[in-house]
């Protein structure tokens, strides 16, 4: 891997791009892929070196080429201990608008800096029970009848499964799917229903069968329609395109029962923590996502997963060439590294 060098004050920042290769061709309700760009990140002090990442899905606006411009703007020359958490993210937050994969790939470093100066896991430090971890789901992404049969068997070890839906081929996937397993189910839509009265239709059908909640029935701008299908659904009903970050959440009360974080879309822990109390206090249900990530997003993102409802942590378990050992799945559940940081080898 070749990493590039940045050199600031007490801090040497260094990233290098790399592309993930997906186990299988990956399919949503608005795009197919076999590969996902990254940005590994180093931020190193004292000769401690922490461990962070960019994963940026082709569809929310973010390449390597964005981060990379990104990462060139930052200058933590400045500051004189990643212990200035606080003014160190509000800067990083502060050079430029969106970027947010980008500035989670700091985030996660500047994080595992301070767990491995302190020579202790982030969830300790935090004071989170790692046994209260619920299990992750795995995704079956949509596809013929045969590949899902064949994914579900590979999925045997995982208590609860994520089926993608919002083609015409919702019913047949679920069916399917109910043949080979009557393990619980959780749905995403990635926005692909428009009609409310249909998608509470499908909310019947899918409550019936077995799914638990519906991430993004239908796209995020359809406000009323979504309120709706909240208050009268069966199951609860999940926002993942419709809530990014912190600033987004208390208009969403009322609009749906809950919200699906990621170290991605956020910015990092630093604000996924404050969305988790803020949801918390709202009492809206909080769901832990990813995108196609390496370990090391993944482990960061699972030393909070202790304070959330659901877990969908299985991005690194669908590439060929994680670089990292890091949080490890065994039977569907979820184990943290008795590691400073976020726990990386
Ligand atoms: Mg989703």
């Amino acid at each position: 891997m070749k990493w590039i060098e940045k050199k600031m004050g007490l801090f040497t920042l260094r990233y290098s791009p790399y592309t993930l290769e997906l186990k299988h061709v990956f399919t949503v309700a608005s795009f197919s892929r076999k590969t996902s760009p990254v940005i590994l990140v180093q931020l190193e002090m004292d000769g401690v070196v922490g461990l962070g990442e960019a994963s940026m899905p082709p569809y929310l606006g973010e390449s390597q080429e964005t981060v990379i411009a990104f990462i060139e703007k930052i200058d933590l020359s400045s500051f004189s201990s990643p212990f200035q958490t606080e003014d160190i993210i509000s800067y990083i937050d502060s050079i430029d608008q969106n970027n947010t994969a980008a500035k989670a790939a700091i985030d996660i470093a500047l994080h595992d800096l301070m767990g491995k100066l302190l020579d202790m896991p982030l969830y300790k430090l935090w004071g989170y029970n790692p046994h209260h971890i619920p299990p992750t789901s795995f995704t079956i992404g949509i596809d013929t009848e045969e590949i899902i049969i064949q994914k579900v068997k590979e999925a045997t070890n995982f208590k609860i499964l994520k089926v993608k839906l919002g083609l015409h081929t919702d019913k047949m996937i679920v069916e399917t799917i109910r043949k080979v397993t009557n393990k619980p189910l959780c749905a995403d839509v990635n926005q692909g229903w428009k009609d409310p009265k249909e998608a509470l239709e499908m909310a019947h059908y899918l409550s019936e069968k077995g799914v638990e909640f519906l991430e993004q029935p239908m796209p995020k701008e359809q406000i009323d329609d979504l309120a709706w299908l909240t208050q009268n659904s069966p199951i609860p009903i999940i926002a993942d395109e419709g809530c990014q970050r912190l600033d987004d959440i208390a208009q969403l009360k009322g609009v749906y029962s809950g919200i699906n974080i990621k170290l991605m879309k956020c910015t990092g822990l630093w604000e996924a923590r404050k969305m988790i109390q803020l949801a918390q206090g709202l009492d809206m249900k909080i769901m832990l996502g990813c995108m196609t990530e390496t370990s090391c997003a993944i482990s960061a993102a699972a030393q909070i997963a202790p304070q959330v409802d659901w877990v969908d942590l299985d991005g690194a378990l669908l590439i060929k060439n994680d670089p990292y050992i890091g949080m490890q799945v065994k039977e569907g559940l979820c184990y943290l590294p008795d590691a400073p940081g976020i726990g990386l080898q």
